[in-house]
């Protein structure tokens, strides 16, 4: 058997894997290997692919064989390129060890810097650099890290070390500690692990090169990752790799420095460099927020901001760097988000992946690519995650409103938010379940709070520039957030914090607006935005390729309207029932039900129609010319009446009815199990002149509001709760009879239809005879998912688990559809359906209607159109988009 290839080398200016390889190298690995064929300047390394991380857990937590002699031939590569060599007192060659996933887990897993330094490394470092500053901050870092991500000691103990330092000789920041300081500071370090451990740091580097591997391997398994991938439905057998890499040094003076940078503004998508760097700093020190970084270009220096950027203060790298910026964004065809340091002025690569960004900016990003002729069309499309567009539709601060600002900080998200301050994810959490909306506020965030960010409306950070931690995660969540507000003093112990003079509670409200930095007190008016042009374009290009149509569920005139607005091509279900609540109806409604005998009901009915019709109108007035589906009243009868005694007693007043009678027909309407009570078409068979009064209403409605607009809307009356063809068939010839007198009274013709929701399991199997006498189907994948116990995602033995305690199942109803069992019931209903009727129109108004995974699963079955709320019908036009150029691409 020939041996594993355990180690990928990009060094030498070649690398042995590409881009391509990420599920064994890693998005990092990948990415470096790639650059370092471009010709881009990388450090030279290797990657140990995700394998041997498998391999690793699999082998009960032990390297595989042969691992070791790859990686140390490697590593006397990566030695003889940069001049070095590993272990080397006089020339010790130092790295970096990375993990690095196939899916960016940013800050999610450790990495070590300055490995191969021990008590003689660290000296042979300062003769040949000729700086012994820099060689002990170089080892006192790599004692903190490595202690802290291999040997288990708590990096926290080793802050407070240097704290105390600082304090006692009077610094106040680690700029100004020298040699003989940092020195001690080693000396210190060093006892604490011996203490700590019982034994002393590890002086051998190839012990060190070991030992940093494995624990990056075990950090896969670590609490934040688990959590991470939880959260980002990443599979826990992908496993990670390891890049090995020389290091190459930020903290060489102040000719060098380190940075980090997106090709173009992540926050808004402008078509500008953006990032920020540090002088004379390693790596983790930009987004750890120890020191706040600055500016890289010129042009987004703030006014005040007395610090040079990099464009200034040194010309030449940033010249090399931009030029890189280009040349990536034209190989990778996205946007960047790049590592880079500076070593005596020679500009090193350290990283790059696809950026992550903010709604807006994805927006504006994919739109301006296609411009360049960077993307085509469908590509742009794909790259807005349609779940995330309500971010653009999501309210701002109301420009015109009174507000008493608190704070400014860095406009890390946009957005604006408004909730109750919380000072710990964990409350942030508590918060969120007993249905709070609150802002989390931390000097800064770590990976251990993006629970608690979930669960907040917006992050505020006193701490930390727009690429630390907070700002990264709070544009991938999509949640606003301010970072760096450092007029706001927190007090985590009292749970307060106070800024402009002023103490501020847990509980107290705040707003604030992610897009200009702006903390106010309490809640502020909102506004809905300006849609961008870029986002007309979007859509626009959505709208050309999707062959999906999409409607809105929607019965009142601004739902109806807001539908409209967000490009509903239609009604795909008004339900009446809401109709009836109203306060000025809902007498009548009661009425009718209590009435002894048909001419009773049909006198309250009779109130009703003019109601009911003028609904209709004001409905077909807004979308005329487009189908509107309206369903036939469909809850059982007993949910109308009032449950609470004084309500009873008022009802009984107004209609004239005893409350006994009113009692004793609640009980005689009682269900004992409503979903599939009388309920539905069942009620319109047993009562055919309540089906008669609406019939009546809507066909009226058509032709006043025709007649009105001249673009008439074509009904199509839905018929609830099918189970079987001949109940549709009693329902379809009162309608048919009501809509010919209609239109003899009244002289005109309207085109219209009658078919049926899809709701029942029997229904769907049925579909054939059904679509004989139905002109269309509208799948109900609610009530179908409640009645196949559609579990989607959840998986069915955490729920087995839980009958003892509900002793039901509960169905999440914002799970994406249920393929096995709903969506079966849907292709065969389609199926079915096209075969007796092969023009029959076929829809869904679930609250699937708008999930985007749904949503391909319809493109996939054929449905013509989807309804979903007002809401998300932009989500709905997208996602619809996006079904049909995956389909495209898979089938050519
Ligand atoms: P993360 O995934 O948390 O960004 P990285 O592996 O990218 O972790 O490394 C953490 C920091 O260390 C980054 O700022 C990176 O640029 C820096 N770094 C990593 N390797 C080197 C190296 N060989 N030389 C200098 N800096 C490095
Ligand atoms: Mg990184
Ligand atoms: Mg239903």
């Amino acid at each position: 058997m020939a041996a594993m290839k355990w180690v990928y080398n990009f060094s030498s200016g070649k690398a042995d894997g590409d881009a391509s390889l990420r599920n064994l190298l890693g998005g990092k690995g990948g990415n470096l290997a790639e650059m370092t064929n471009l010709g881009l300047p990388v450090p030279p390394g290797f990657t140990i692919t995700t394998e041997v991380c498998t391999a690793y857990y699999e082998n009960g937590r032990k390297l595989p064989d042969g691992l070791d002699a790859q990686m140390m031939e490697a590593v006397t590569q990566i030695g003889a390129d940069v001049g070095a060599e590993f272990g080397s007192v006089e020339n010790p060659l130092l790295v970096s060890v990375r993990s690095g996933g196939r899916a960016s887990m940013p800050g999610m897993m450790d990495t070590v810097l300055n490995l191969g330094l021990n008590d003689a490394t660290v000296e042979g470092l300062a003769a040949r650099s000729d700086d012994v500053r820099f060689a002990y901050d170089s080892y006192r870092r790599f004692i903190q890290m490595y202690s802290d991500v291999v040997l288990g000691v708590e990096h926290g103990v080793f802050e407070d070390i240097l704290d105390a330092y600082k304090h006692l000789n009077g610094y106040s920041s680690d700029t100004e500690l020298g040699a003989s300081d940092w020195k001690k500071i080693v000396d210190k370090f060093l006892e604490l692990v011996e203490s700590e451990l019982d034994e002393p740091f590890p002086q051998d580097p190839h012990e060190q090169l070991m030992g940093a591997v494995e624990a990056v391997f075990g950090s896969w398994q670590n609490a934040r990752a688990i959590t991470y991938r939880r959260l980002h439905d990443i599979p826990d057998a992908w496993g990670t790799a390891v890049n090995v890499q020389a290091m190459v040094f930020g903290n060489l003076g102040d000719n060098s420095a380190t940075g980090v940078a997106f090709t173009r503004d992540p926050s808004t998508g402008e078509k500008a460099f953006y990032g920020e760097f540090l002088v004379n700093a390693q790596g983790e020190d930009v987004v750890s927020g120890i020191r706040t970084p600055h500016s890289l270009t010129k042009a987004s220096r703030k006014k005040n901001d007395r610090h040079s950027s990099l464009e200034e203060l040194m010309p030449e790298a940033y010249g090399e760097l931009a030029a890189i910026f280009d040349r990536l964004e034209a190989h990778y065809k996205d946007i960047q988000d790049i590592e880079f340091t500076i070593q005596d002025g020679k500009l090193w690569m350290l990283q790059t992946r696809s950026g992550k960004r903010t709604t807006r900016a994805a927006i504006r990003i994919a739109a301006d690519m296609v411009d360049e002729g960077l993307i085509d069309k469908e590509t742009a499309l794909l790259r807005i995650e349609p779940g995330r567009l309500d971010q653009v539709l999501h309210p701002t601060v109301d420009p015109t409103a009174k507000v008493t600002v608190i704070a400014k900080g860095l406009p890390a998200s946009p957005g604006a938010a408004t909730g109750e301050i919380v000072f710990s994810a964990s409350d942030a959490e508590i918060s969120k379940a007993q249905g709070k909306k609150v802002i989390l506020v931390r000097i800064e965030t770590s990976p251990e709070d993006i629970h608690g960010m979930h669960a907040a409306e917006g992050i505020l950070t006193s701490r930390g520039g727009i690429t630390s931690h907070a700002a990264v995660v709070a544009r991938g969540m999509g949640r606003p957030c301010i970072s760096g507000a450092g007029q706001i003093k927190i007090d985590y112990s009292s749970n307060q914090m106070t800024a402009m003079g002023k103490r501020y509670s847990k509980g107290d409200i705040i707003t604030i607006d992610g897009s200009s930095g702006v903390v106010m007190s309490g809640a502020v008016p909102m506004r809905l935005p300006e849609l961008t042009d870029e986002y007309l374009k979007i859509m626009s290009w959505a709208d050309e390729i999707r062959r999906l149509r999409v409607r809105a569920n929607a019965e009142t005139p601004n739902d109806v309207r807001q539908a409209f607005e967000f490009g509903a091509e239609g009604i795909g279900l008004c339900r009446t029932e809401h109709m009836f609540f109203d306060s000025d109806r809902i007498m009548n409604v009661c009425a009718m039900i209590l009435a002894e005998d048909e001419a009773g009901r049909r006198a309250a009915l009779n109130e009703l129609l003019p109601m009911q019709r003028d609904d209709f109108i004001k409905i077909f007035e807004i979308m005329s010319g487009l189908p509107v589906t309206i369903r036939l009243l469909d809850p059982p009868l007993h949910e109308f009446l009032p449950r609470e005694d004084e309500e009873i007693a008022k009802l009984s007043q107004a209609i004239g009815v005893t409350e006994k009678k009113i009692r004793q027909r609640m009980s005689a309407l009682h269900e004992f199990n409503p979903m599939l009570g009388h309920r539905g078409c069942r009620l319109a068979i047993s009562y055919p002149e309540i089906a008669e009064m609406q019939a009546q209403a809507i066909f009226e409605a058509a032709i006043v509001a025709g007649a009105e607009t001249g673009k008439p809307v074509e009904p199509e009356i839905m018929v609830p709760l099918v189970g079987f063809v001949e109940e549709f068939e009693v329902v379809k010839n009162v309608i048919d009879r009501v809509g010919s007198e209609v239109m003899r009274d009244k002289g005109v013709t309207i085109e219209y239809q009658v078919g049926t929701m899809i709701e029942l399991p029997r229904a769907a199997l049925r579909a054939g005879e059904i679509a004989k006498s139905a002109e269309f189907f509208s799948f109900g994948t609610n009530d179908l998912t409640q009645t196949t116990l559609g579990l989607s995602r959840d998986d069915a033995s955490s729920i087995i688990s839980n009958y003892e305690m509900k002793g039901v199942i509960s169905v999440d109803p914002f799970a994406s559809i249920d393929r096995d069992g709903v969506g079966e019931l849907v292709r065969i209903g389609v199926e079915r359906g096209r075969a007796a009727r092969p023009d029959i129109k076929l829809g869904v108004c679930g609250e699937h209607g708008g999930d985007p995974a749904s949503i391909d699963f319809f493109d996939d079955v054929g449905l013509d159109y989807i309804s979903c709320s007002p809401f998300r019908v932009p989500i709905a036009r997208l996602a619809a988009a996006q079904a049909k150029v995956k389909s495209d691409r898979t089938e050519s």
